[in-house]
Order: structure tokens, then C-alpha cells, then sequence
């Protein structure tokens, strides 16, 4: 390979920080603590770190973050799994882990557009835990809890338990209501993250769900495989695979997130048939830069993850601190398009803040449009014309426009 191949450029470290090399974070602090151990997820779950007085020794915090965690209680508790812990900048306040697990002061501002609600989910809940919003599929919330809770989470006003918000999903009446609503053909599973049910339950669930004869596929929205890696067992990947076809969103925010141990837990999912989507949100100083984002998405493709959503973070109570603007996003969706594989290209999307679904937003590739002719341009700015087939016969001569100067003929994307 010369000095000069692609393929050793990308992973070349790039300002001193190799962001596709793919690491283990160790087990740091935890340094005594038995292999066995540190691989079970239940111990992981067992020793989350939650309280000022067990990360205080393990992390110099800003006074803004002890301010914060100490008042997380009232609102979004502090979680994080001591897998994920050791992924935190110790010596960047503003590192990009940090940022998203480790609460700061600035949670307690709400601005006045600011919801607790923000895609609004109650309002088309018609069984507690189900939420329905659009015509053909259903949101099934089954847990509030989760294995690190995000300063972000659209859903804090529900898990976590910090808030005032009574969670008690009603499983059976969820699945009375799928099974009479003969349009929902697809059914997405999460909570809190669904993947921190049992095996068992797990199994329970989806298996009531398959003899629902309407319900075409199933999909899990989780965190874990950036959380809790040590979860995706080869006994789960065993029992996720019997209940096909089913789909997983992940969630994952930065390329450092894209550790070996999430690489191999996304590899056995794969392996057991599940297709895996990513999610991303758009935060401030953590992922709203063309640089990140690309090597973020890149890397997924590497773990056979396939990015399909970055979102404009919601309108969630005590978030501006974490929100970028969609300035950004365009910018960062500017910088994908036509420069990296297409596939490592997800769709942008605004959640309608109060409840109006998801809404594409996109760079602005139409210049002109008539009933003739559409004038686009392409990622390097090249400007285009595409005759419009004329269907309902050719329009008269006289009203054909003038063509455009300086337009180039079509071509194609590799
Ligand atoms: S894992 Fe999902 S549900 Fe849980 S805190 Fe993070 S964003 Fe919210």
C-alpha cells in the first residue's frame, strides 16, 4: 500500500486523534475488578455510576457538572455504565462524552419554547406505553429505564423515574389495540431501552407480537451496543433471531463511541440476520461538524451499520446547551452528499416540535422547477438541466423556455 492509497489516509490519524481506529477503552478505575465481571452486563448495570460521591473521585468535574449532577435527581438521574465511563474526556469538560453523560447546571434552564413533550407522544397515546402517530406503524414503550441516560433524551420527562411522570405501560392492552388496529404493520419496540429487559420477557414480547397476523416487522430502538456492549449475549442473538424479520435502530452520537467491544456486539447482531440502522442527534460540540459526522458514519459502515437518521436534537426542557443549529446540520448534510459513499448518507430530520412527525430537511439542490424542466446542481456546484417527460403530450413551442447558458449535460453518480 503506498503513501498515497485512500484506504491508508482514512486511517491515518487526522490533527492527532485517529477517529476511525477502532479501541478498547479498558477497564480503567476498574482495573481490579475480574474479566468475568467487567464482561457481564448485569455487573456493568450493578456498578453504573449514578451519584456525585461515586464520580467525584474518578473525574475532576466543573462546578457547573456538580451543580448538575446534584440536581439530576429532580429530573434526569445521572446513569453511566463503567464501560462507558472510561470513554469520558477526563481532562475536556467539553469533550464530546462528556458532554452527553455527565449533566451539567445549564439542564435546569427552559427556555419558554422549550417542552417536556417535545415530539409530543402523549397526545397519541391511546394505551399507556403505546404510542400512536402514524397511519401504519405504533411506538411500544416497554421500559424507562436505560443503561446511561443521555442529558439530551426526548423522553426524560419518562425515564430514568427522576421526573413526576407515571410510567406504567399497559402491555396487554398495547397488544388488545395492535391486534384490533389491522393497519399497524410495523411495530417499533423502546422505552428507555427495551434491550435491558430479560431474555425471556424479551422473547415473551416479540413472540405475542409475531402471532399478530397484520404486524409485518418488528424493529428495537436501543442504546445498548454503545452503552452496555457486554448485553448483546450469543443466548439474545439466539432469541432475537427466531422472531425475523426484525430490524434494530441504534444510537450513536461520535465515532469514539465506535469501540471494539461495540464493534463485535454489532458484528453478532449481524450475524443473527438483524439489520442495523443508526441514529444520530445533532449535538453542539459533540458531533456538529462535517469532520465528525463523516467519520462517525463511515465508521458505522465498517461495523455493517447503515446511518438512516440525524436528527435536529428536540425541543426537549434544559437542552440548548447540548442543540446545534440546523445551519449545522445543512452544513454537515452539505459535506456528506456526492463526497462519501452514498449509503454512509442518512436522512436529516426535524421532529415537528408538539407532535408533527418526522420532517426532511435538506441542501437546497433544486434551482428551478416548471413544468418542463428541472435546473439542479450537483455537489460541486456544477449546475444541470433535466427535460421533464412530458406526459400529457409536448407543450406548444412558443412557451418552450429559452435554454439555460453555462448548463451541463447530465451525469451519473459512480
Ligand atoms: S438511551 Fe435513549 S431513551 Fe435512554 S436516555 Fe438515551 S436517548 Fe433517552
Amino acid at each position: 500500500m503506498t503513501p498515497e492509497d485512500p484506504g491508508q489516509q482514512t486511517r491515518r490519524p487526522s490533527g492527532g486523534l485517529n477517529l476511525k481506529r477502532f479501541t478498547s477503552p479498558g477497564k480503567g478505575s476498574w482495573a481490579n475488578v475480574s474479566n468475568a465481571d467487567w464482561n457481564d452486563w448485569r455487573w456493568q448495570l450493578k456498578n453504573r455510576l449514578t451519584s456525585l460521591g461515586q464520580i467525584q473521585p474518578l473525574l475532576k468535574l466543573t462546578p457547573q457538572e456538580t451543580a448538575g449532577i446534584q440536581l439530576s435527581g429532580q429530573k434526569l438521574a445521572t446513569g453511566i455504565t463503567p464501560y462507558f465511563f472510561n470513554l469520558v474526556e477526563p481532562g475536556d469538560p467539553d469533550g464530546p462524552i462528556r458532554r452527553q453523560v455527565i449533566p451539567r447546571i445549564e439542564e435546569m434552564d427552559t427556555a419558554p419554547w422549550e417542552m417536556s413533550d417535545p415530539c409530543g407522544e402523549d397526545s397519541h397515546s391511546p394505551v399507556p406505553g403505546l404510542v400512536h402517530r402514524y397511519p401504519d406503524r405504533v411506538l411500544l414503550l416497554v421500559t424507562d429505564r436505560c443503561a446511561s441516560y443521555c442529558r439530551y433524551c426526548t423522553r426524560s420527562r419518562l425515564v430514568s423515574g427522576a421526573g413526576d411522570h407515571d410510567f406504567h405501560p399497559n402491555i396487554e392492552g398495547a397488544l388488545d389495540y395492535i391486534r384490533r388496529h389491522t393497519e399497524v404493520r410495523d411495530v417499533l419496540i423502546s422505552g428507555g431501552d427495551p434491550l435491558l429487559l430479560s431474555d425471556e420477557k424479551l422473547d415473551w414480547l416479540l413472540g405475542r407480537l409475531r402471532t399478530i397476523e397484520h404486524v409485518e416487522f418488528l424493529r428495537i430502538g436501543s442504546r445498548i451496543p454503545i452503552f452496555l456492549p457486554q448485553r448483546i449475549t450469543p443466548e439474545l442473538c439466539a432469541m432475537l433471531r427466531r422472531h425475523h424479520p426484525l430490524w434494530m435502530s441504534i444510537h450513536t452520537n461520535h465515532p469514539r463511541e465506535c469501540t471494539v467491544e461495540m464493534r463485535e456486539a454489532c458484528a453478532r447482531l449481524s450475524d443473527a440476520g438483524i439489520p442495523l440502522g443508526n441514529q444520530s442527534v445533532l449535538l453542539h460540540h459533540v458531533n456538529d461538524t462535517p469532520a465528525i459526522m463523516k467519520a462517525l458514519l463511515q465508521k458505522l459502515l465498517m461495523m455493517r451499520v447503515r446511518p438512516y437518521y440525524i436528527y435536529q436534537c428536540d425541543l426537549i426542557a434544559g437542552s440548548a446547551h447540548l442543540r446545534s443549529s440546523i445551519a449545522r446540520g445543512l452544513e454537515v448534510m452539505e459535506s456528506l452528499r456526492g463526497h462519501t459513499t452514498g449509503y454512509a448518507v442518512p436522512q436529516y430530520v426535524i421532529d415537528a416540535p408538539g407532535g408533527g412527525g418526522k420532517v426532511p430537511v435538506n441542501p437546497e439542490y433544486v434551482i428551478y422547477r416548471d413544468h418542463e424542466r428541472v435546473v439542479i446542481r450537483n455537489y460541486e456546484g456544477k449546475v444541470f438541466e433535466y427535460p421533464e417527460p412530458q406526459l400529457d403530450g409536448p407543450p406548444p413551442i412558443s412557451s418552450r423556455p429559452a435554454p439555460l447558458e453555462e448548463v451541463e449535460s447530465p451525469a451519473r453518480e459512480a
